[in-house]
């Protein structure tokens, strides 16, 4: 008879996309009992151990078993960037050859990383740089959390993440499974364990699949509005067209349900003339007393190509003096990094993606002139 153990003819994959859950399943399938997982994340996450070799609590058979089936790893970083305010941008290459951009910003008694969920976007807002970029892939699981094991080992002991945004590039929502599972992974207690208020997911407004979060996983939600009318929201958040104001609201007070002392954050970009008008204040608090809300302002990043502009610091002072009046907390997100390009909306992902994206042009450029 077969053993269960015995090793299949097929690519090897990496533990590292699975959630405790998963490895669980895994190890099920192979007859072995469940909490091996534990013991696995165990190995990798608090000892710091790849080699399958010196899991020495696997029994023999298993551990051959996941060595000529199985590997651990993650990206790597090929660049660092570190600003003068102290937050660092790494661009991590995988082993396909794409860049992921992540980004640590330390501050007073907490240090946050920005992580990337996808390779580009295909979302299209229109003040966003990785927009422009177009939509590459879905990242892994592995590099997503690689994402966070790669910048906590760098940082070392004495920066360590306390919070994780997902604001990098792409959108998370988009890329629902594998977001799922890292976030799921770096609040394991056998892991990072984070807070599930320390962990934010951001979105654009992907409506069912806020609503499948909601069930699935227990995390800080943060909604980028940027517009509180449909027809303004449809141009700057195009994936407004498919779920307009009334139904994202909607989904927001679904969440809410979950953790009635929590707040859902709203995110909004301040654009010079386009959505900073003491109207847009007056809308976004009619909309925001609708949903235990906060809302972050953030001052727009200009970016080349682009012809919006951001807010003067009188209109974004006004803005918030008017909301915080009207009972919503509102706060204007500090611009880190800004010396290397590590601010919000600035993260542009692989240089092979750029010259491609050139290349496209020309080819455009050259039919047209046909
Ligand atoms: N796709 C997710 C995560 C994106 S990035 C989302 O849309 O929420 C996180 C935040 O940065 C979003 O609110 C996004 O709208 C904002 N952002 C994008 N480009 C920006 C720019 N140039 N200036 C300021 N904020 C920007």
């Amino acid at each position: 008879m077969k053993s269960v153990l015995e090793p299949v003819k097929k690519e090897r994959f990496n533990l590292l996309d699975y959630d405790r859950k998963g490895l669980a399943a895994f190890f099920v399938a192979l007859g072995e009992k469940p909490f091996r997982a534990t013991q696995l994340l165990k190995w990798i996450y608090q000892e710091g151990v790849s080699d399958f070799d010196l899991m020495t609590n696997l029994s023999k058979p298993l551990r051959a078993y996941l060595k000529e089936n199985c590997y651990l790893a993650t990206p790597e970083i090929v660049v660092e960037q570190i600003a003068s305010d102290g937050t660092c941008k790494w661009a991590l290459q995988t082993s396909c050859g794409n860049r992921i951009e992540t980004v640590f910003i330390p501050e007073e008694g907490r240090g946050t990383l920005c992580v990337s969920s996808q390779i580009g976007c295909a979302l299209a807002c229109t003040f966003c740089s990785t927009a422009q970029q177009g939509f590459n892939r879905n990242l892994k699981t592995s590099e997503i959390i690689g994402q966070v094991i790669v910048a906590q080992n760098r940082l070392g002991d004495t920066k360590k993440i306390t919070n994780v945004v997902m604001m990098g590039m792409g959108e998370p929502l988009l890329n629902f499974d594998n977001v799922v599972a890292a976030m799921n992974l770096m609040m394991d207690d056998f892991t990072f364990g984070l807070s599930k208020r320390r962990v934010t997911i951001s979105t654009s407004g992907v409506v069912p699949a806020m609503y499948r979060l909601t069930e699935v996983c227990d995390v800080s939600l943060a909604v980028s509005l940027h517009a509180v009318r449909d027809d303004l929201r449809d141009e700057l958040v195009p994936i407004n067209k498919k779920y307009p104001l009334k139904e994202l609201m909607e989904a927001c007070r679904d969440n809410a349900k979950i953790a009635p002392r929590r707040t859902v954050t709203f995110e909004y970009v301040m654009l010079d003339g386009i959505n900073d008008s003491m109207e847009d204040a007056r809308g976004l608090v009619k909309l925001l007393k609708t949903v235990p809300a906060k809302l972050n302002l953030i001052p727009f990043n200009p970016f080349p190509n682009n012809a919006y502009r951001c807010s003067s610091k009188e209109a974004i002072n006004r803005f918030k003096m008017f909301l915080n009046d009207a009972g919503i907390v509102t706060t204007v997100r500090k611009t880190r990094g800004e010396d290397i390009d590590a601010a919000c909306g600035q993260l542009v992902g692989q240089v092979d993606d750029k010259s491609r994206r050139h290349l496209k042009l020309k080819l455009v450029g050259s039919e047209s002139a046909a």
